[in-house]
């Protein structure tokens, strides 16, 4: 008897390690390891879960009506170029199996989100990797590395784990540099949270091609991770590719009543904003004044690398931390050895780290 065999490609996946959720100690215990909200979700979107609890009968509404709605409303676009998914991870997903077969290449860059090779190999086809220049994902790079075989480039902006951005000229560089086959999928899971003038999530650059899409993710800003709630903005050939491919009813009743509450919340989305633009320069500072270094981020997290010296080194502190109820991210399997992430927390969990960093630097 032979075993059943999966197809070719699949076992070469490296399974996704996603972030601790234990620690070893600590009175209390802060889970800095998968850039959640330290603020949670909007109170109307918990309330509105709830409420669901009486739907559960029925199946959810396939097409998502409500909250395609609430979605182009908030943002001013179609209701018919929006597609929700279970995460922004099915749509990432569903893209690669839409748009790879065999023999198809998908590019995405050095540190990018390292689900990408991971939807790329289950979908049959072959990651190609461009080298990034200062932790940064690079144009040139990239379109170097296009090929006959290339089908999408996945590009995370701002990119998991290292918070660096591509400002929109350099996006709209990547694209114009593209065949028109190949479709650009701009990964904007941390867009609410960037502040700065030259970037943009990608509304635009969707709205005048008919080869850019655009996720987001209501894991991040609006603190609905354990809902799997996300959506994809794009041209109306891709979202009707997609339809045809997903589940039928991809996103639950309690998910959908939950993130229609939450985009209609402007205030609570704002308050999460808040709290990182307060948090993220400080902790950044602080971390740098211990002699840490800290990559420059506009998300909700950050990539700190430690001295190579003995008992000092990232495998060291994360131990340390995680004995102070710190759970930090090991970042080995992007292949930082020496670094850790750390998502913006509460300010206690904040002030704790900066704190056990000073006392593992100086004691070690
Ligand atoms: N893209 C990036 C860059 C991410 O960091 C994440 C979450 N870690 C995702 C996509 C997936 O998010 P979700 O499936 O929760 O929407």
């Amino acid at each position: 008897m032979t075993a059943p065999t999966p197809r070719p490609g699949i076992l070469d996946i490296a399974p996704y390690v996603p972030g601790r959720d234990t620690a070893d100690g600590g009175a209390r215990v802060f889970k800095l390891s998968s850039n959640e909200s330290p603020l949670g979700p909007s109170e109307k979107a918990r309330a509105a879960y709830i409420a669901a609890a009486d739907d559960l009968v029925r199946y959810p509404d396939g097409g998502c009506w409500a909250l395609r709605e609430a979605l182009a409303a908030r943002h001013g676009l179609n209701v018919d170029n929006i597609i929700c998914g279970n995460g922004s991870d099915e749509l990432l997903t569903l893209m690669a199996h839409t748009f790879l077969t065999h023999g198809d290449e998908a590019i995405h860059s050095q540190y990018g989100f390292l689900m990408y090779p991971v939807i790329i190999r289950a979908a049959g086809a072959k990651p190609v990797v461009a080298p990034e220049t200062n932790l940064r994902a690079d144009v040139d790079a990239i379109l170097e590395r296009v090929t006959e075989k290339t089908k999408l480039v996945f590009l995370a902006n701002p990119n998991n784990p290292t918070g660096s951005y591509l400002s929109m000229e350099e996006v709209r560089r990547l694209h114009a540099g593209l065949p028109e086959h190949v479709v650009l999928v701009l990964d904007a899971a941390y867009a609410e949270y960037v502040k700065r003038n030259d970037y943009e999530a990608g509304i635009e650059l969707v709205s005048q091609n008919a080869n850019v899409v655009m996720t987001r993710t209501f894991s991040k800003a609006y603190g609905l991770a354990g809902l799997r709630v996300g959506w994809l903005y794009g041209p109306a050939g891709i979202i009707d590719a997609l339809n045809r491919v997903r589940g039928p009813f991809n996103v639950s009743v309690a998910a959908q009543a939950a993130a229609v509450a939450a985009v209609e919340d402007a205030a609570h989305l704002n308050a999460a904003v808040e709290h990182n633009d307060v948090w993220l320069p400080w902790l950044t500072k602080e971390l740098r004044a211990l002699g840490l270094e800290v990559t420059d981020s506009v998300g909700n997290f950050l990539l700190i690398h430690f001295p190579d010296e003995d008992g000092k080194r990232a495998p060291e502190a994360e131990r340390f931390l995680s004995h102070r109820g710190l759970i930090l991210r090991g970042m080995k399997e992007y292949g930082f050895e020496n670094a850790l992430r750390v998502s913006i927390g509460p300010e206690e969990a904040n002030r704790l780290l900066v704190a056990a960093l000073a006392e593992f630097l100086g004691a070690a």
